[in-house]
């Protein structure tokens, strides 16, 4: 927005916004502190007060942050599968994650206490999937928001005894719009009342053919709590990653996703970070969102400490010097001097938006009064 606060101009101009006022006021304009004003007004005030103007732009700030051209062939290699469990209330979703995870997760040296970092790794027949433990809606409704794909598979849970229900078309059609294809779980095949059948018949008025109705979406009939046929599902998600062709650029700097993230008392902000390019590294400088910060160490979901994380690997990385948020995208950067370029450029912009929001609501506030 081009726009700024009297306050916001004065701090980067380093003059006393009681002196902005005042040359305001002398043009006729009788403002406040926190009053906005447009780019060009505040362009002439600076100018006025001695200062060279120089519009920054969104282009010279973001420009290269994150690599849009097509990777060489030769430079990339295979990468594990990104997977989210979605699906109705109840259906299993949360029981499967920890089934898989106690059933499969790659054993720490330490002997593995495993710990909840929104994210961890399985491993089957010496390939690793990493599986998304964060509720999949949640997950998608970032990734649609931020333009963050962060998921190469969805996992549909439908419970056998219970069968398609609101949530699942919800799934339904977010795993459809982000093209990201599915692997059916019809879940809870243990109980007497389990009617696999009923549930292939119902998906197909999504439009969701299952193999064994002649269509190609891959179906596995598991127990999450006996913890049935969970091998299968996952010899089944590496077939569908194998099909995908999951490919990334370990030697270059990283890229990923902020999964989740949190103050945490004793070791300041905590951020899950799940790379998607290259491979982070402890005393990387990276931004995510309008935080910034430098790896001062990285665990994984054993709470072992890991100097480097490769494509598709997440990591609880510490060092950011504030919190991001979940959907945020990670960029590292060359130096100090440029995180800080674009954290700032971008909290401005945050501060601006919410400036012109509450200037928006308090105009419509003030025709609601005439
Ligand atoms: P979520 O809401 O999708 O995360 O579902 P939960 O994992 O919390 O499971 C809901 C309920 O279903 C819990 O009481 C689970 O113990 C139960 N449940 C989950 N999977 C199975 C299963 O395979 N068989 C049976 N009998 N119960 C299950
Ligand atoms: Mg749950």
């Amino acid at each position: 927005p081009e726009a700024i606060t009297i306050q916001d101009l004065a701090n980067r101009m380093a003059e006393r916004a009681v002196d902005v006022i005042k040359l305001l006021m002398k043009q006729g304009q009788m403002l406040k502190i926190n009053d906005v004003i447009d780019a060009d007004t505040a362009e002439l005030i600076a100018e006025e007060m001695g200062h060279t103007v120089k519009r920054v732009s969104e282009a010279d700030v973001e420009d290269g942050l994150f690599s849009d051209e097509v990777e060489a062939d030769e430079l990339l290699q295979p990468r594990p599968p990104v997977v989210t469990i979605m699906g109705h209330v109840d259906h299993g979703k949360t029981s499967l994650l920890d089934a898989l995870r106690r059933s499969n997760v790659v054993s720490g040296e330490s002997g593995g206490i495993t710990q909840h970092i929104g994210a961890y790794q399985v491993e089957q027949g010496g390939h690793k999937i990493t599986f998304i433990d964060t509720p999949g809606h949640a997950a998608f409704t970032q990734m649609r928001a931020r333009g963050a794909k962060s998921t190469d598979i969805v996992i549909l849970v439908v419970a056998a005894d219970d069968g398609v229900m609101p949530q699942t078309r919800e799934a339904i059609s977010h795993a459809k719009a982000a093209g990201v294809p599915m692997i059916v779980a019809i879940n809870k095949m243990d109980k007497p009342a389990a009617d696999p059948t009923r549930v292939r018949t119902e998906l197909l008025q999504d439009e969701i053919v299952v193999e064994s109705m002649g269509g190609d979406v891959i179906e596995v009939e598991v127990s999450a709590l006996k913890g049935t046929n969970l091998d299968k599902l996952l010899e089944m998600i590496l077939l569908q990653a194998e099909v995908l062709e999951l490919k990334a650029n370990p030697d270059r700097t990283a890229e990923g996703t902020v999964i989740e993230a949190q103050l945490d008392k004793g070791r300041g902000p905590v951020a899950t970070v799940l790379v998607q390019k290259g491979t982070l590294k402890v005393g990387d400088i990276l931004v995510a969102g309008s935080e910034w910060g430098r790896v001062r160490a990285m665990l994984d979901e054993n709470s072992e400490q890991v100097k480097e994380a490769g494509p598709s690997k997440p990591v609880e990385v510490l060092g950011f010097q504030g919190t991001p948020e979940a959907g945020d995208m990670v960029a590292v950067v060359e130096n100090e001097a440029r995180a800080r370029e674009i954290v700032d450029y971008r909290q401005r912009q945050k501060r601006e938006k919410a400036t012109l929001r509450d200037i928006g609501s308090r105009g419509s506030l003030e025709q609601m009064m005439n």
